[in-house]
């Protein structure tokens, strides 16, 4: 059952590897499973396993409690903060949680990614804010990252890392590539030692524009 989102899930998490922005064993992916029957499961990666050896068969499918329904390695530990994330916010089915550099230098400095550029603000829909520190894991971190993330596509973890998210696994994709872009710059402009930013007014239209009109629709 849902092999195309097991592949999904597989391509994406070698992608992420190779492109740097998780290292290690570190980061999760996560999918929201519509089910025939009307349910809803959530297929996750594992805990601490090499991206580059995970296959379909390591990924584990949970229900909204966090039970185990179909895979034989325990389910990544950020379980709590994906199943949280889904049950928050409706139009999410795909969830990117990463360590990648630049998001973690502003999440370690806890400095709100302002709006600064296109890209970001209409595909992020404003700031890239800092959710409170809480230990990995655990309750109080899926109730602050759910808080960062109101209406927002991606967020920062303090002192931990970055989390993007989308209606499909391409759009989570990309909000955690603007974030990490978009830190990128905040700490070059910062070094060149003034920052523009837009106005909000200019802001609203751009979001506007890429949430109705924007590409091939
Ligand atoms: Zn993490």
């Amino acid at each position: 059952m849902f092999e195309e989102e097991k592949k999904q899930i597989v391509d994406m998490s070698l992608r992420l590897y190779n492109e740097q922005l998780i290292v290690g064993t570190w980061g999760n992916v996560s999918m929201r499973l519509h089910c025939e029957n009307g349910e809803e499961l959530y297929l996750v990666t594992p805990s601490g396993m090499e991206y580059e050896k995970t296959k379909s068969e390591d990924l584990v499918i949970v229900n909204g409690e966090g039970n185990i329904v179909e895979g034989h390695r325990n389910p990544t530990s950020e379980l709590k903060m994906h199943i949280k994330i889904y049950k928050s916010i409706n139009n999410v089915d795909a969830i990117i949680h990463t360590h990648s550099t630049c998001a973690t230098a502003c999440a370690v400095a806890g400095v709100t990614i302002p709006m600064m550029v296109e890209d970001m603000v209409q595909h992020i829909g404003g700031d890239i804010r800092v959710a409170k520190y809480a230990l990995p894991g655990s309750d109080e971190l899926a109730d602050y990252a759910v808080e960062a993330l109101k209406d927002r596509n991606g967020a920062l973890l303090k002192n931990h890392g970055a989390i993007g998210i989308g209606k499909t696994m391409l759009d989570a994709y990309k909000s955690c590539v603007l974030i990490e872009k978009s830190a990128k710059i905040l700490i070059c402009a910062k070094i060149l030692g003034h920052i523009n930013l837009l106005s909000t007014e200019d802001a609203q239209k751009m979001i506007e524009y890429y949430n109705n009109r924007y590409g091939q629709k």
